[in-house]
């Protein structure tokens, strides 16, 4: 992709084909989004849609002083964008990339559960792909379908249109992997309970009603934050909590970062600020024993605690933290 300066934002695909973005288009979206006019927030709108429509990065990118860059633009758009818009957008790349930087921070974690996962059901599960095919045999769209189908309806055709909305959002639970024991019968009882409790809030059924239903729906179905789907699918958000989410809030992925040590650790000043790369032959890897490596240094919990250190080595790519 070229840096085009007024080259609309035209391919944001949502599919999960893995096209790596790299430092270059990063840097040159994030600074369009950035040099946009304030009187015209379509445009840091557009790019910043661009960005959130990045889902697979160049492995280089984290440890590039310009990655850190990007985080200043986003940011400064973050903070201080006179349009609200704009700032929610900002805002949910902030918590997208935080995620991603966490998930890279804590690399032997993740594969280790990765590993426990893969002989079971649920894995191969999680192999399908996300993505809605158009022919036949399609998992995602049969499960819409028999989440519909179970659904309990209350003869009203509105209120049934959103309950088929949320059972349809809802649907990806079963391809996540996400969730154990997750069934079709209880995506649809969570699709209704979601619908009752927001008649509850507004019986009218006006025009809040119809703006959250959007609202829900976008993010519940959202490919990129299966975690908001999947705290409803585990209970650990009620109706009752997710229809007073603000928008930032279904966007971020808060929820997940709930534990206290990974919050301090998503600090986004303390990632920006600190994160420099440098070359160092002062580690061995403990995979492949080589001693080509690059580290940087995070503060991950109070300023007077000593810096963590992220290792990765050139070699073989294993990582590993010193605290
Ligand atoms: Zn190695």
């Amino acid at each position: 992709m070229g840096a085009h300066d007024d080259a609309p934002a035209s391919n944001p695909t949502t599919t999960t084909t893995t096209t790596t973005t790299t430092i270059d288009e990063l840097i040159d979206v994030c600074t369009r989004a950035e040099r946009a006019p304030e009187s015209e927030p379509q445009r840091a709108l557009d790019a910043l849609r661009l960005i959130e429509s990045f889902t697979a990065f160049d492995d280089a990118m984290f440890t590039d002083a310009r990655f850190a860059q990007c985080g200043k633009i986003i940011n400064t758009l973050r903070k201080k964008h006179g349009d609200d818009e704009v700032k929610a957008a900002a805002s949910r790349v902030k918590a997208a990339w935080t995620k991603m930087i966490l998930a890279r921070a804590e690399p032997d974690a993740k594969k280790q559960s990765a590993k426990e996962e893969k002989p079971g059901k649920i894995a191969a599960a999680a192999a399908a792909p996300v993505v809605e095919k158009k022919d036949g045999n399609d998992p995602l769209h049969e499960a819409k379908v028999a989440i519909k189908n179970k659904l309990e309806l209350v003869d009203d055709p509105a209120r049934d249109r959103t309950r088929e909305i949320f059972a349809e959002a809802l649907a990806p639970c079963m391809m996540d992997g996400k969730v154990k024991g997750v069934t079709i019968e209880k995506l649809a009882s969570i699709a209704a309970k979601i619908e009752n409790a927001m008649t509850a809030k507004w019986p009218d059924g006006g025009k809040d009603y119809k703006t959250k239903v959007r609202q829900l729906a976008f993010n519940l179905k959202d490919a990129k934050n299966p975690d908001l789907r999947t705290s409803m699918a585990n209970g650990d958000i009620t109706s009752d909590v997710l229809i007073e989410l603000s928008p930032e809030e279904l966007g971020s992925n808060e929820r997940r970062l709930a534990n206290e040590r990974i919050r301090e650790l998503a600090e986004w000043e303390a990632v920006r600020g600190q994160q420099q790369e440098a070359s160092t032959d002062a580690f061995k890897c403990g995979k492949c024993k080589q001693r080509a490596c690059t580290y940087y240094q995070l503060q991950t919990r109070s300023a007077d605690e000593p810096m963590t250190t992220f290792i990765t080595c050139v070699n073989c790519g294993n990582r590993w933290k010193i605290c």
